[in-house]
């Protein structure tokens, strides 16, 4: 069994209210992480494989909360342009040539990109979601995959129950560092006999679900014209958050749609860098912080952001609401890196896994160089790994206790044989 010893570090542990260890000593042993604190309470270790971590932090491994990992292929090939031409006129005809084979290397390009950026886990929904899960197998991470569930399609039927098929499958292989999840779309592309269906099965396999959630002004208006009700209201009608619920941007919220999302504790995927680009509008961040709710980070698909990386989600969570609310203490630091950690494990249902470093816990792990120029000098670690760190500086990566990425190269991915694969997947998707 493999073992490590991460020396001379900060380690920033996320656990709450956790001091900060100047001077730090992290130990994994097989996939668990099983020692995070000072160096002077650390177990001996005399068969770890010792890492000298000086002039770096250690942190939980990040985690991205919604994605469409693939759509790296679609990466800057149309931008600055209203949301409805956008999908109709770019996104969902290019997506409707999609193979599997496309969406492997895709996600493997958001593989290698997340891997070298310190994100350990990601929450995906797309389609050809089996050949998204060989990625992750492939590349090392721990993955959330759901197969995309459109309502109006004609095979929405087949589509659930081979969902279904793919989620008791995944469970049976008992894979450490698969999740699997059900993915409805959204409230405005499923209807309400298919949205029960969904509970009922994520019930039946205990497994959580992943849907858009009132992501525009327009869905809540349609929402409210159509059912009468705005799309929170309505899942919770049907009875949706007795399951665990990861539910991506809820920008438009009512007031009585906090007191739900909290009460139910369903998990909040805040996407600030897609709101912004596509216009979406601002969340009500400091809102739902406010009233506990269950907030993690996610990039959305990079056709909307346009990249994969979490420091820049952590930084604009961190200054967008300030401006919003005209607070300069709303969202600081420590709850942005809280959000990219914890809270991001916490909303996937995956508290008990991963998100903090705490032992008995798998041992994902991001190592932060802190010796570049941009982070100097050093006051406050949490305000330069918010403010100032860049998905760069990190220079090593953990995923189950394994090194992933260890100063610029991926271990388990030929990333120049990706890079070469996902352009040409891309060149012939757009052509
Ligand atoms: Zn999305």
């Amino acid at each position: 069994m493999t073992s490590y010893r991460l020396e001379n570090a900060i380690v920033l542990t996320m656990e709450p209210g956790a001091a900060v260890s100047e001077s730090g000593v992290v130990v994994t042993e097989g996939n668990l992480l099983t020692y995070a604190g000072p160096a002077a309470a650390a177990p001996p270790t005399p068969d770890a494989t010792r890492l000298d971590c000086s002039g770096c932090v250690v942190l939980p491994g990040l985690v991205n909360a919604h994605t469409h990992v693939s759509m790296t292929l679609l990466r800057g090939f149309a931008d600055d342009m209203p949301l409805q031409p956008w999908l109709e006129e770019k996104i969902w005809p290019t997506e409707a040539k999609l193979t599997g084979e496309d969406v492997y290397w895709g996600a493997l390009l958001g593989i290698c990109e997340m891997l070298r950026g310190g994100v350990t886990c990601f929450s995906d929904m797309y389609h050809f979601y089996r050949d998204a899960t060989r990625a992750a197998v492939d590349g090392g991470i721990r993955a959330c995959p759901s197969g995309v569930l459109l309502g109006f399609l004609p095979n929405a039927g087949d589509m659930l129950q081979q969902a279904r098929d793919f989620v008791a499958e995944t469970l049976q292989t008992g894979h450490s560092r698969l999740h699997p999840m059900f993915g409805p779309h959204a409230p405005y592309t499923c209807p309400d006999p298919l949205l029960e269906q969904v509970a009922e099965y994520a019930g039946e396999l205990g497994v959580p679900i992943h849907i858009h959630l009132s992501e525009t002004a327009g869905e809540v208006q349609d929402s409210l014209r159509d059912y009468a009700h705005t799309p929170v209201e309505r899942l919770q009608m049907l009875g949706f958050f007795r399951q665990r619920v990861s539910a991506a941007h809820c920008v438009h919220l009512t007031d009585r749609d906090i007191e739900i999302l909290v009460e139910n504790q369903v998990g909040v995927a805040h996407c600030p860098g897609s709101n912004l680009k596509l216009a979406s509008g601002f969340a009500p961040l400091s809102r739902l912080l406010k009233a506990g709710a269950v907030v993690g980070l996610g990039t959305d698909g990079c056709a909307s952001n346009n990249n994969l990386d979490l420091f820049q989600e952590m930084l604009l969570a961190g200054i967008v609401d300030k401006a919003v609310t005209g607070d300069p203490t709303t969202v600081p630091a420590e709850t942005a890196l809280t959000m990219a950690t914890r809270e991001g494990a916490r909303s996937l249902a995956l508290e008990e896994m991963t998100g903090t470093l705490t032992p008995g816990k798998r041992a994902d792990l991001a190592v932060v160089d802190l010796s570049g120029p941009h982070l100097q000098p050093l006051y406050h670690v949490y305000s330069h790994l918010v403010y100032a760190a860049r998905a760069d500086d990190v220079s090593m990566t953990l995923v189950d206790g394994e090194i992933v990425y260890r100063d610029g190269k991926l271990t388990q991915i030929d990333e120049a044989e990706v890079i070469a694969k996902a352009n040409e997947c891309a060149r012939r998707l757009t052509s």
